[in-house]
């Protein structure tokens, strides 16, 4: 027992696997691991203390540059090792976060180190033009049509590196049109995808292999190397591209790949592609979101990945007797996803019924309730395990007469509060980890109602069942009892993240009247911004940057509030003018009120309409939003 307990105060929530020491635990709260290390709690009570309300999503550009900084920094370090001889070279992919506050930050940390963006479609292009320095990298993927074609030519003749890649035989011909068509000064890189035989894994696998979406087999390659030749292209051919899917768990795929891409790109170089420089392994490299040692998602360390990557070109490179190319990758993933963490405050704890004081006992209970209780109190480590089942029996026989209707609501009421008392205290009392108490122990779990939408902030948990880390952001040196199963505030059954017996989440057992309680996600940076889905019509939560000044301190900047509700009927096409409009003439023409109720009325529902449409809560001690009469949640 000590040692297990131990191990879990040592590292709580499983921070050691998943913080990659970017957050450590501080007495009871958990901080930034960097400069004064500010808790995430006096961060969120900061802002809350401006007056936003509901959750809130904190951005630190530190924790960007760190990522950009150490991908750098470990191929300069493998390059140097080997002895190679290409360069490295990086670009962000868009798709990952176009939001302008993270991008913003991501420009202004990358300085540098001639970092470029990547774009997969017209809108990110035109992004990608007007944020990239000129001469840093910019590469343009996915199906182009023609004006996507012409901009990568116009942005080249602005004097921006630009590669467009081409995915299939007819971007190829596009591309000679549209060449003929411009005749400029200058004409874009170009690059090729391979379509590779080799595939990735896990549930974004679909990306590489012979039957994803992108690249040119070995025989459109041959034919795509002709055409470059025959209209005087081939001088501008000059990388070779592969992107095999994300979150690579496991190293091998990535090995395989290069090895079969590294093999094209030598036999077109041999071959005469003489301006062939560069060899482009997309992106993949995989983050760590697990809590838990037993089920950690990835293989390997940057290292490693870097290691293999510069050691397999050197070989194939030696073998063929080429130049060891520069290499590309587009990480998106590995370089976003730690730097934004969602701060939602828990409205309810569901369960909370089940205490003692919400018993109501009657003067004359039946037998069996009475004895149900005897049990509850006279239960000690001795008799807990035989009195438990006991107690399970009862259960069994009072929902039973309870359906044959001999006893009534608040009898069964008390049979459900004082199992659950039972169950809570056998489990304290036993705590030896059996089958059977962890069973239980998952009946009797805590729903906590979270003020935030899963759709909108963490969609890749609602679509790929992405686990997220998430621990509460105080109480720390409290050891959590209540196995937690969190809901949001959707209508909607998904918006649940269930407990699981392998994986559980413990949280604190509170009384949201009396104080706040947040939850942190971590690892939010990555592709759940864009993909959040406006479900029940919730919108983005309120968004801060955090960032660090020289004494060390924390400034909250570049605030954008949760959208307000007509805001975000407009966003949906609503007339939000003639909604306005109508609601008006309903109170207008209202014979229930007088007039002055309606004057009242009508400023109330434009104090709401002009509010986010997440739930308000008010801080204890905190009266900047007077909690309303009829409030369907805790004020806390
Ligand atoms: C999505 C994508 C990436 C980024 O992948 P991550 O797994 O986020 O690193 C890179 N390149 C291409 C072509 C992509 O489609």
């Amino acid at each position: 027992m000590k040692t297990k307990r131990g191990k879990q105060m040592n590292n709580p929530y499983g921070i050691n696997i998943w913080s990659d020491n970017n957050f450590v635990i501080k007495d009871s709260t958990i901080n930034i691991n960097h400069q004064n290390q500010p808790s995430l709690l006096e961060i969120t009570q900061d802002i809350r203390n401006r007056g936003y309300r509901g959750p809130l999503l904190l951005r630190f550009p530190h924790l960007i540059k760190k990522q950009i900084s150490t991908l750098y920094s470990e191929f300069n370090r493998a390059i140097e090792e080997f002895n190679y001889q290409g360069n490295f070279q990086a670009v962000f992919p868009l798709k990952v976060n176009q939001f302008p506050n993270f991008i913003n930050a991501l420009m202004e940390v990358s300085k540098e180190y001639n970092y470029g963006l990547e774009a997969g479609s017209k809108a990110e292009l035109i992004i990608a033009m007007s944020h990239t320095p000129i001469g840093s990298p910019i590469t343009v993927n996915g199906f182009k049509d023609r004006e996507m074609i012409s901009l990568c030519f116009i942005a080249s003749n602005m004097g921006h590196n630009i590669t467009i890649t081409i995915e299939g035989i007819g971007e190829l011909e596009t591309i000679i049109e549209v060449n003929r068509e411009f005749n400029s000064p200058t004409v874009p890189k170009i690059g090729i995808r391979v379509r590779l035989h080799s595939s990735g894994v896990g549930i974004w696998a679909k990306s590489g292999g012979y039957s994803s979406k992108f690249g040119l087999t070995a025989t459109e390659l041959l034919e795509a190397y002709e055409l470059l030749k025959k209209h005087k292209l081939l001088e501008h051919f000059w990388m070779i591209h592969f992107h095999i899917g994300s979150q690579m768990g496991d190293i091998a795929p990535l090995k395989k790949a290069l090895r079969e891409a590294g093999n094209i790109y030598a036999d077109l170089k041999n071959r005469g592609a003489e301006a062939l420089n560069a060899l482009n392994i997309g992106g993949g490299l995989a983050v760590e979101y697990s809590q838990h040692q037993h089920a950690t998602e990835m293989n390997y360390s940057l290292k490693e990945f870097s290691n293999d990557v510069i050691f397999l070109m050197k070989e194939i490179s030696k073998s063929k007797g080429i130049e060891e190319p520069d290499i590309f990758t587009e990480s998106g993933r590995f370089i976003a996803s730690s730097h934004a963490v969602l701060i939602a405050p828990v409205l309810e704890l569901f369960s909370q019924e089940y205490h003692e004081k919400s018993l109501r006992l009657k003067e004359k209970n039946p037998p069996l309730i009475q004895e149900l209780y005897d049990l509850w109190k006279a239960l000690n480590r001795t008799n807990a395990r035989e009195y438990l089942h006991d107690s399970l029996d009862h259960m069994e026989s009072l929902l039973t007469l309870f359906d044959l209707g001999y006893i009534d609501l608040e009898d069964r009421s008390n049979t459900e509060i004082l199992v659950n008392l039972i169950v809570k205290k056998s489990i304290v009392l036993l705590n030896d980890g059996t089958d059977e108490l962890k069973k239980l122990q998952d009946r009797i779990q805590e729903r906590y109602l979270v003020n935030f939408s899963a759709f909108q902030s963490l969609p890749d948990f609602w679509g790929l069942k992405q686990h997220f880390p998430v621990l509460p952001i105080d109480k720390l040196d409290i050891k959590p009892t209540n196995p937690a199963t969190i809901w949001d505030i959707t209508c909607d059954s998904d918006g649940e993240i269930e407990f699981k017996r392998d994986l559980p989440l413990y949280l604190h057992d509170i009384d949201v009247t009396k104080e706040e309680y947040f939850l942190a996600f971590f690892l939010t940076g990555a592709y759940q911004e864009v993909l959040g889905m406006k479900h029940n019509l919730f919108t983005h939560p309120t968004e801060a940057t955090i960032i660090f000044d020289e004494n060390g301190d924390y400034t909250i900047s570049n605030i954008i509030e949760s959208q307000n509700i007509m805001d975000v009927l407009d966003d949906i096409d609503y007339d939000t003018n003639w909604i306005d409009r109508q609601l008006k003439r309903q109170l207008d023409e209202s014979t229930v009120i007088n007039q002055m109720q309606r004057d009242e009325l009508l400023g109330k529902l434009y104090l709401y309409l002009s509010e986010n449409s997440y739930l308000k809560t008010v801080q204890v001690n905190n009266s900047i939003t007077p909690p309303a009469p009829h409030a369907k949640y805790p004020t806390h």
